[in-house]
């Protein structure tokens, strides 16, 4: 490509959601580039193989929706690279192994915890049918409301204050339906007294490509599209010229008519001038998290358990742990396996000063002192980082975003995407986003 060139629509960032939109605006007969900053696509789905290891950077992904269409757009793209697994996901609580979601699994509590947590459930549902307890204004309230004291403090507000690393009460509650398991009151009674009850099961089976890592999506979508792509083009200006926009990495130019961006709201306002103080002080407000990976390779077996959640902060920084080789045979060595952990954080706290070694080091021996792996066993490791990993939704959200949306609007740049939408949106909520941008179903 030439140092300048013009196109009909700019894309910036060539995840997920910039790659399906290239592909689906080109099927629609559309111009397109997309411009994204890094060596290569996938953003957040992006996978990295060595020694026989595979392990995915933006934290263990797994393929599943409500979405049907979205779930049969991304099986089509994958075609013989799938294989499917049963979710035999658990909770890691007080030495066990509790079954997930934690409300599906409370006959496995110690006695004296069962108790707690189905009296309080049961009080808490006899208090909100009468009225007695007001309606939540955040997040932690809404889990003391929806699932009573016990569960709340055995699981719910430990567990998520680890992985959004915030407080729950600063955090909005408008975002859970859908995305906190939240079960029939006859499932929880079923499962304190020990009958076998399925929570979540939209994703009780789950599809993983068989070689190559949750990046093996991106690069089957992005197959007919390889010549519209352009990695190491940071967008670092955006600004106008007639009608069209101009935009460049300081050392290249694209002009189109059109932005499209998918890049995280953060780096879009750096990139654009004269944006009014008010709009760079609401993104400036957002709130997000970061994530770093901890890769293990081992000789010998894991659990036969896909993913491992630890809410207990004694047993380690981790908020999950997986077992990628559980998910294909092909992302471990033969006779190896492999485990992922995640810790989220931000920037200017403990985990962010802590060094790959020290990460590794803190994840081992938690997973030692877990049973789950014994020393001499690890043969591989290694780490990830990603700026970008969870959108928070604290209790200012819903005002920040308003400003922002309406000032893109205003601007005519279209905003898709996980952190330019800035919602907790999974592959399939970036796929769904993708489809109705281009105005079409792409299963017909
Ligand atoms: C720990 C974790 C686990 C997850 N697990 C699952 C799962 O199991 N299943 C699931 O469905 N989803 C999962 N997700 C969500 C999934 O990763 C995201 O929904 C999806 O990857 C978001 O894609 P995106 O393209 O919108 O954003 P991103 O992947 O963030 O892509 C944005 C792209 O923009 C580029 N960029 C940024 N700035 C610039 C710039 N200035 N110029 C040019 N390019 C730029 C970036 O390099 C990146 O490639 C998980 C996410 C996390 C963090």
């Amino acid at each position: 490509m030439s140092n300048n060139s013009e196109v009909k629509t700019v894309i910036l960032g060539g995840g997920l959601t910039g790659i399906t939109l290239a592909r689906l605006l080109k099927e629609n007969g559309e111009d397109v580039v997309v411009l994204e900053a890094e060596e290569g696509i996938g953003g957040l789905c992006r996978s990295r193989t060595e020694k026989g290891f595979t392990f995915d950077t933006g934290g263990s992904h797994i393929l599943f929706s409500r979405d049907c269409d979205v779930l049969s757009f991304m099986e089509n793209v994958l075609g013989k690279n799938i294989d499917h697994r049963h979710r035999n996901t658990k909770i890691y609580y007080k030495g066990q192994y509790v079954k997930y979601p934690f409300e599906n699994g409370l006959h496995q509590l110690p006695q004296e915890d069962l108790f707690f947590c189905i009296s309080e459930f049961i009080k808490t549902l006899v208090k909100v049918e009468r009225g007695e307890i007001a309606p939540p204004e955040n997040f932690r309230e809404w889990i003391y409301y929806t699932f009573g004291k016990g569960i709340a403090e055995s699981y719910m507000v430990p567990y998520n204050e680890k992985i959004w690393n915030y407080p729950t009460d600063k955090m909005s509650h408008h975002w859970v339906d859908g995305r906190v398991p939240r079960p029939p009151v006859d499932d929880v009674i079923r499962s304190a007294i020990g009958i076998d009850t399925e929570g979540y099961t939209h994703q009780s089976v789950f599809g993983y490509p068989v070689h190559g890592g949750i990046e093996a999506l991106v690069r089957a979508v992005a197959a007919p599209v390889a010549d519209e792509i352009l990695c190491r083009f940071k967008v670092t200006s955006l600004r106008r010229k007639g009608d069209l926009w101009v935009v460049s990495d300081g050392d290249r130019t694209v002009e189109g008519e059109r932005i499209i961006s998918t890049i995280p709201l953060q780096n879009l306002v750096t990139a654009l001038e004269n944006v009014p103080g008010t709009v760079s002080t609401a993104v400036r407000n957002l709130k997000y998290n970061s994530v770093a990976c901890v890769y293990i390779g081992i000789k010998g077996e894991v659990p036969d358990i896909s993913w491992l959640y630890i809410p207990d902060p004694d047993t380690g920084l981790e908020n999950r742990v997986s077992f990628p080789s559980n998910y294909s045979t092909e992302v471990a060595p033969p006779g190896h396996s492999s485990i992922l952990a995640e810790i989220t954080y931000n920037e200017g706290d403990t985990v962010s000063g802590m060094s790959d070694n020290e990460l590794i080091d803190h994840i081992t021996g938690s997973l030692e002192r877990m049973g789950i792996i014994s020393p001499g066993q690890v043969v591989y490791t290694g780490t990830d980082r990603q700026k970008y990993a969870y959108v928070v939704y604290d209790l200012h959200y819903l005002n920040n975003i308003r400003v922002i949306r309406d000032y893109f609007e205003q601007e005519r740049i279209s905003l898709v995407g996980r952190f330019s939408q800035f919602e907790y949106l999974n592959m399939d909520g970036c796929i769904r986003s993708a489809i109705d941008f281009a105005g079409r179903d792409v299963c017909r």
